[in-house]
């Protein structure tokens, strides 16, 4: 299948606000997704200011999807906590829900939306790049890898030891009511767990666990709940009264977090969202980075900026974010930083707020782009005569 100005491959949020934007821009694009529907992904559902602020640039109405708004954060170790009203506007909404939204968006835009196929090889040439699905091969002048959590084969990428799990649960009445409007971080050795209420009376509960413990407590929820329940007073109280709205956790393993790519794959290829670089998930910025990069990067497609220049000027920009949340992780995952970490959060709480700003994604970027487009009529140019 030839004629395109892009293929993306991936439908989670940075292939689509990718290939959204580059559709809103005239270009074609096709866009593959290896899931046949709606599914749930592993991830806590939060959504901080500026994913909000991406995905309405998108169109994104998530108040008609039902998302609920987030106005506390409460980080625990055991019995001791901390909790600040959170310094911006958040929201939570399931990514059930969240992907489908985007993928629709994406149709309505124009994007050629190929779903149930996976796309299993991808080759840069001279003109451009070909990519391998089981049923076809597609071809393109230019190619986005946003297969997130998972490693497209060809596309180098470190492999971590952390596993994320996540399961729905419905809370009782009392629990729900106490739950509503915050998100909750609780730290335990080598990891920590996020809990939130999305849609309708469902709460998300997210956890990450060194490959070690992954690998005794496999996907057997009887013995994750006894070892959450373990972890944090609040969170077992919840499970006691909650009845799980899913079989069995679902997982993802190997995630690098804290890496950030510095190059580009090839001259052909960008590679955005979590292929770009995976923030740890207490930052609760993932989808903020998914959503920007992928935008950027449809910019830089149409004004000619190559994928080297791409990358160099993500690195340059997400790295001091990603500096200050390796430590940070580091602190929310060892047990003695955890406890004195949280003494100091009670004592000065503007540091929370503080901690939490400074991990966000720099959404002026946007704005620089967009001022540079305007000035650059060169790279418009160039773009529309290929
Ligand atoms: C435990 C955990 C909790 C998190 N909690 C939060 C949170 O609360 N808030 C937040 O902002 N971020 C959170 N994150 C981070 C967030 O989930 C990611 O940063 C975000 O999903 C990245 O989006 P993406 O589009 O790059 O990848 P993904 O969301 O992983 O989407 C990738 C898509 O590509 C598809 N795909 C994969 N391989 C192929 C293939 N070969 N062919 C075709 N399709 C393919 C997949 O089906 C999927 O739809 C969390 C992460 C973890 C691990």
């Amino acid at each position: 299948m030839n004629g395109f100005d892009a293929i993306t491959i991936g439908g989670g949020p940075a292939g689509c606000a990718f290939a959204i934007e580059l559709a809103r821009m005239g270009l074609n694009v096709v866009l593959i997704e290896k899931s046949t529907g709606p599914n749930h992904k592993v991830c806590g559902e939060f959504l901080s200011e500026d994913s909000i602020f991406l995905l309405q640039f998108l169109d994104i109405d998530i108040s008609a999807s039902g998302a609920t708004a987030t106005t506390h954060l409460k980080i625990t170790r055991s019995s001791t906590f901390a909790e600040t009203r959170l310094p911006f506007q958040a929201a939570a909404l399931s990514r059930r829900i969240l992907d489908e939204s985007l993928l629709e968006r994406a149709v309505s835009s124009g994007v050629h939306v190929v779903r149930g196929e996976m796309a299993r090889e991808i080759e840069a040439a001279t003109t451009g790049v070909h990519v391998r699905t089981g049923r076809a091969t597609y071809f393109a002048r230019f190619a986005t890898v946003a297969t997130g959590k998972y490693v497209m084969p060809g596309i180098e990428r470190p492999r971590g030891s952390i596993v994320g799990f996540k399961i729905l649960l419905e809370p009782g009445i009392a629990q729900a009511t106490a739950l509503r409007g915050r998100v909750l971080l609780a730290a335990y050795k080598g990891g920590y767990q996020g809990l939130q209420m999305i849609e309708g009376r469902q709460a998300s509960l997210c956890w990450i666990v060194d490959q070690r413990d992954a690998r005794e407590l496999r996907h057997n929820w009887a013995k994750h709940q006894l070892f959450l329940s373990q972890q944090s007073g609040s969170v077992a109280d919840l499970l006691i009264d909650s009845r799980p709205l899913m079989a069995r956790p679902i997982s993802v393993a190997g995630l690098p977090f804290g890496y950030l790519r510095r190059r580009a794959p090839s001259d052909r290829i960008y590679a955005i969202g979590d292929q770009l670089g995976m923030i740890p998930s207490f930052a609760g910025d993932g989808i903020a980075i998914a959503l920007g990069s992928g935008i950027l990067a449809a910019r830089a497609l149409f004004e000619g900026c190559a994928p080297a220049r791409f990358h160099h000027d993500m690195f340059r920009s997400l790295r001091p974010q990603f500096l200050l949340a390796r430590p940070a992780h580091y602190l929310m995952t060892n047990p003695a930083a955890q406890t004195a970490g949280i003494g100091l959060l009670k004592l000065f709480p503007g540091l929370m707020r503080t901690l939490a700003s400074a991990t966000r994604f720099n959404t002026a970027l946007l704005d620089q782009k967009r001022g540079n487009e305007q000035g650059n009529t060169a790279g418009v140019a160039a773009s529309t005569d290929r």
